[in-house]
């Protein structure tokens, strides 16, 4: 299957789409976003703790690294941004294999920690207020949530 483009003209839209992701997605589950800053990244993981019905206002968790809210399901939020220069491993696997929902910005940085089956999302700037949503599933589980969309 190949990559699944989607083009939202303002953040409410993205988080609609990220919501709507979430719907479709099961507990274990792990989504990479990529994307420049500003791109949207987190944004988007709004839409996520929305649709898990967190109540929680999620803040860039860019200095902790992660950051954990309650939900529906939990949510796992990180952004391995500061960990660009160093392969550190702080114990990502009890994440990827807990009961919650991962999401990883800039996952580029720990690539090699990342499961295999992960669905990879990518976000490019078009404008002011449009941005590309690109999905590439990896694994049969996310090849269905991307057909589910
Ligand atoms: P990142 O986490 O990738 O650095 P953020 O989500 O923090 O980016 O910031 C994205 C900014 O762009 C926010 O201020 C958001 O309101 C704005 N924006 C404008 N249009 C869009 C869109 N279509 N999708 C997502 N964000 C958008
Ligand atoms: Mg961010």
């Amino acid at each position: 299957m190949g990559k699944y483009k989607v083009e939202t003209s303002n953040a409410e839209e993205t988080m609609a789409l990220a919501e709507k992701l979430v719907s479709l997605l099961k507990p274990g589950d792990v989504l990479t976003l990529e994307g420049d800053l500003g791109a949207g990244k987190t944004t988007f993981t709004k839409g996520i703790a929305s649709g898990l019905a967190i109540k929680r206002t999620l803040s860039s968790p860019t200095f902790t690294i992660i950051k954990e809210y309650e939900g529906i399901m939990p949510l796992y939020h990180m952004d391995v941004y500061r960990l660009e220069d160093s392969d550190e491993d702080i114990g990502f696997d009890e994440y990827f294999n807990g009961n919650g929902i991962t999401v990883v910005e800039w996952a580029q940085f720990i690539e090699d920690y990342l499961p295999v089956e992960r669905l990879n999302i990518t976000i490019k700037y078009l404008d002011e207020q449009s941005r590309v949503i690109e999905f590439d599933p990896i694994g049969e589980h996310f090849e269905q949530v991307v057909k589910g969309l």
